[in-house]
């Protein structure tokens, strides 16, 4: 699933290409995945993009925004005026061309310049068809149930501090209270998994097993990995694309995650696999303690 770097990759795209945008019209292709009334946002003017944790808000000048998760597979992509004229689609994650058989929600947009005769769009794609669009007033996105739990973001509320407090507040394994997103807003399985290897922390310990200094190293690990993701422009795994529909970078540069069977980078001992929490969790018996 994208994860923070992911999300505010597409967040940067949408940020940069969507607002001064009107939404002239929302083509709803399947229902489920829109909640809400379109009649509500035709006509209004996109402000901003706002991320909290995984989750997307698009902000319009009418009192109205769009929330949208874009679970395992969703896609945003843009076309239109404010698009570069190259562009490295990913066919291998998009398809083709856009709007496709994953097409489910069509934003027609007008032109912010006035350009006669030159439309643009935002168009929703999920394969999976597990991520949402809810359509909402601006003042009700924050008790959205996924806006309200969410933890301390890195980068944002998760200072060193913080950090410490949340992995002392509880005895669970700390793979697994990474993951949680009550309890810090944003991380998933990739960054997780990373951030253990370069801390040097096994996967499978319990947090109170942690020492200060093992902790500490934990949080720069963790800062550093999602930097690393947000400069690549995010891993793309399964459908994962920016909002032109390019795939990102990180993915060249995964420490530990994905490496089942495979050398680790450091030692070259052969990388373990095993589930934690239901989620695929790879580690280093000799350099992971
Ligand atoms: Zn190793």
């Amino acid at each position: 699933m994208p994860e923070l770097p992911e999300v505010e990759t597409i967040r940067l795209g949408l940020q940069k290409y969507l607002v001064g945008h009107k939404i002239q019209d929302v083509d709803v292709r399947l229902k489920r995945i829109i909640s809400g009334e379109t009649k509500n946002i035709t006509g209004a003017i996109i402000i901003s993009v706002e991320r909290f944790g995984k989750g997307l808000v698009i902000n319009l000048d009418n009192g109205y925004s769009l929330a949208i998760h874009v679970k395992m597979t969703g896609q945003l992509i843009y076309r239109g005026v404010n698009a570069p004229k190259i562009i490295h689609l990913s066919t291998s994650k998009v398809g083709e061309d856009v709007p496709n058989k994953w097409t489910h929600v069509i934003f027609s947009l007008d032109s912010p310049r006035g350009e006669a005769g030159k439309s643009s769009t935002l168009f929703y794609n999920d394969l999976r068809q597990f991520g949402w669009i809810k359509i909402l007033k601006t003042e009700d996105v924050q008790s959205l149930p996924f806006f309200k739990g969410l933890g301390p973001e890195p980068f944002k509320d998760l200072t060193p501090e913080v950090f410490e407090s949340i992995i002392k507040a509880g005895n669970i394994l700390i793979k697994v209270l990474l993951l949680d997103q009550k309890r810090i807003g944003g991380v998933g399985n990739i960054y997780a998994n990373d951030a253990l290897f370069n801390a040097g922390i096994d996967p499978r310990r319990k947090t109170k097993s942690l020492r200060d200094s093992e902790i500490k190293k934990l949080y720069s690990a963790l800062l550093g990995v999602l930097k690393k993701g947000l400069e690549t422009g995010g891993a793309s795994e399964l459908r994962f694309v920016n909002v032109l529909g390019e795939d990102g970078g990180y993915q060249k540069h995964f420490r530990i995650y994905g490496r089942g069977g495979k050398p680790c980078l450091i030692c070259k001992t052969e990388v373990k696999k095993m589930f934690l929490g239901g989620r695929g969790t790879y580690f280093c018996e000799k350099c992971q303690r």
